[in-house]
């Protein structure tokens, strides 16, 4: 995938498939900045890439506090590739939606991507080059009841992406969104029955997938091999059922 010599920063790179994507993205030659909350899920991270023959290093930041997302842009230095997968998904009516709640999805699922756009991507634009991928949901573009606030934090960065894709498509810099459905993950595994009644209700395989499959879409965008694509939206989620 030609990431030698690459730096790559993944947020929430400690589980799921942030986790999985990192893993990749080293493995195919970048140097990867493990970024998550929890030092010792972040070390598990760096030790297995280390182990695997990649190169590794984490940086802690709580990423629902701008200061954190200042420090993270920060510390990640020029970063050559930015995947925005950090996020958190409470799924609750509008009418059981806590502020609290509302401010964290917006802060951690928009906000975060946003600052660290802001900060990032005009260093690849000055270096000439950089791939930024954000990790949406394939919820961003359904109507799916107790999705409200969640979907709308994500549809917003899918706006954001095609927005950014533009400003920086003449300075090297691609942005595009990979949308996951149904994946198995520490995030999701808690309610195994729901995940499991999701893959069947709203994809075609009627499976649930995996963060590897997560993974090889993100890593395909990031590379030189998407040279042409910006500003997409890439579904990694079983395929849409047909309506009834
Ligand atoms: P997960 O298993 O819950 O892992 C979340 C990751 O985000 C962890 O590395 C966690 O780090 C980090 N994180 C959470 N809150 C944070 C905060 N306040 N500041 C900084 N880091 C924080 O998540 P996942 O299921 O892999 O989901 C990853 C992304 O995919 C999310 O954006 C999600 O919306 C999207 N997605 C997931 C699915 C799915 O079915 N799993 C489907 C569609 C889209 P620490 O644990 O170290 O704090």
């Amino acid at each position: 995938m030609g990431f030698s010599g690459r730096t790559a920063l993944v947020t929430g790179a400690t589980a799921g498939i942030g986790r999985a994507v990192a893993a990749q993205l080293a493995r195919e030659g970048a140097e990867v900045i493990v970024h998550g909350r929890d030092p010792e899920r972040g070390d598990a991270v760096v030790g297995e890439i280390e182990a695997a023959g990649g190169t590794a290093r984490f940086v802690q930041a709580d990423l629902g506090d701008p200061e954190g997302v200042l420090r993270l842009a920060e510390q990640a230095g020029d970063a050559d590739i930015l995947v925005n997968n950090a996020g958190v998904y409470k799924f609750h009516s509008t009418a059981e939606m806590t502020t609290e709640l509302f401010d964290l999805q917006m802060n951690l699922n928009t906000k975060a991507p946003y600052l660290l756009v802001r900060e990032l991507a005009p260093r690849m634009a000055a270096r000439g080059h950089g791939s930024i991928v954000n990790i949406s949901t394939v919820a961003a573009s359904l109507t799916t009841s107790g999705s409200g606030i969640y979907a709308a934090s994500k549809a917003a960065l899918e706006q954001l992406t095609q927005i950014w894709a533009a400003e920086y498509a003449q300075q090297g810099v691609r942005v595009n969104t990979v949308a996951p459905g149904p994946i198995r993950t520490p995030g999701t595994a808690a309610d195994e029955t729901m995940l499991k009644a999701i893959a069947d209700g709203m994809t075609a395989m009627g499976r649930v997938g995996e963060p590897e499959e997560v993974a090889e879409a993100v890593t395909f965008l990031a590379s030189d091999r998407a040279g042409y694509i910006t500003g997409a939206v890439l579904e990694v989620g079983g395929g849409r059922p047909a309506l009834a």
